[in-house]
């Protein structure tokens, strides 16, 4: 076994602290990757707060990894040791299932094996994530960072860059499509980034006035604040997409009524569970949908995009002891837009 130094949360009432987690060696099948950055999302937090329930302790939060390959298992073909890389969201999968032959493994029947919070496939080792100086991870799930993209900007894009893009590209955003997306925190930002990538008109609805100026300049064609009835009102039936980012309740039949006939709102964010009524979609036959970040092929296919059309994630790069802060702040929507963790603070 590895010794490894992380932060963990050893409960969901307690602050981040150092802490000691073993990886395994690896195997036949294996890469060990020294880590350089990783990004906080906010999932971080609901996962560390045991804010969606069954959270498993001690947790060491973290999926959005960039790291340099350290050593290799005898039987590893696609990398070699110096590559750059990156780990998202999941660490296996069944490899068997419908969802995981069609590359869509986040959503492997049997239950991928996420990056941490969640069981190796033996259903019994703990995962530990990237809030760490190495992880050990099979080849297979291992993804390969295009030149071009500086390494902290591209972090994110683990996470926030493929949970918007999967979506974007699933439902068939065009050109010149008139978007909306709601939230201007880490997702969202990339979510911008990526409509406009992709030549959509893109509307950021947000909740806080003081982004108006960080929208333009991440490429928004439009910011609307979004806080009382008459302003819903004003922009009932104007996009055919709007993709939903929010992390905190809120009203989404409200949201729902800004959709055109026939349009559609993906839910990517994952509040409290939260009350939805049947007349906002009955009335213009809207779609409500939901989407969890992408599989291995189309994360890989999302970097060469980005890489290709010049997308990277606006980072505010911390210290690892900084990282209880930066979750008060991500919780305040002081964050712009992604805190990364330079792991080198925590050698
Ligand atoms: P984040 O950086 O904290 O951004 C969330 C944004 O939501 C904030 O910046 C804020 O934008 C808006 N917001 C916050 N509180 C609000 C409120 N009370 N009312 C209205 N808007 C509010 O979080 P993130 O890392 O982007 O993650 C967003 C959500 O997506 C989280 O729930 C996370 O767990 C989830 N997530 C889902 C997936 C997936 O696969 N589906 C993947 C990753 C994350 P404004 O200030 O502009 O209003
Ligand atoms: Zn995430």
């Amino acid at each position: 076994m590895i010794k490894t130094s992380v932060y963990a949360a050893t409960d969901a009432a307690s602050p981040l602290a150092p802490f000691t987690v073993e990886r395994r060696e690896p195997g036949a099948h294996d890469v060990l990757i020294d880590i350089l950055y990783c990004g906080v999302c906010h999932s971080d937090i609901h996962q560390a707060r045991n804010e969606w329930g069954g959270s498993i302790y001690p947790m060491v939060p973290g999926h959005e990894i960039i790291g340099v390959v350290a050593q290799i298992g005898s039987e590893v073909g696609r990398w070699q040791v110096g590559d750059t890389v990156g780990v998202g969201c999941f660490v296996d999968s069944c490899r068997q299932c419908e969802a995981c032959e069609a590359g869509e493994e986040q959503y492997c029947h049997a239950g991928a094996s996420f990056t941490y919070n969640s069981r190796e496939q033996d259903r019994i080792t703990p995962t530990y994530g990237g809030y760490s100086t190495r992880i050990t991870v099979d080849e297979s799930y291992v993804l390969k960072i295009p030149d071009g993209i500086p390494l902290e900007r591209a972090a994110p894009l683990l996470c926030a860059g493929i949970t918007t893009y999967s979506p974007l590209r699933h439902f068939g955003v065009q050109r010149n499509d008139r978007i909306a997306i709601v939230g201007l925190g880490g997702l969202g930002h990339m979510a911008v980034k990526l409509g406009k990538a992709l030549g959509a008109h893109v509307t950021m609805l947000s909740h806080s006035p003081g982004k108006r100026e960080d929208a333009f300049r991440l490429g928004a064609d439009n910011f609307i604040v979004l806080r009382d009835a008459e302003a819903f009102a004003q922009n009932a039936g104007r996009f055919s997409f709007i993709l939903d980012t929010v992390s905190a309740q809120h009203d989404y039949n409200a949201y729902l009524s800004l959709l055109r006939r026939d349009g559609t709102m993906v839910l990517i964010g994952l509040p409290e569970p939260t009350p939805l009524a049947a007349g906002p979609l009955v009335m213009g036959r809207r779609r409500l949908a939901g989407s969890l970040i992408g599989g291995i092929r189309e994360t890989q296919e999302m970097l060469d995009f980005c890489a290709e059309h010049g997308v990277a994630a606006d980072v505010e790069v911390i210290p690892i002891q900084n990282i209880n802060e930066a979750y008060e702040r991500t919780l305040k929507s002081d964050v712009r837009y992604r805190f990364v963790i330079d792991m080198a603070s925590l050698q």
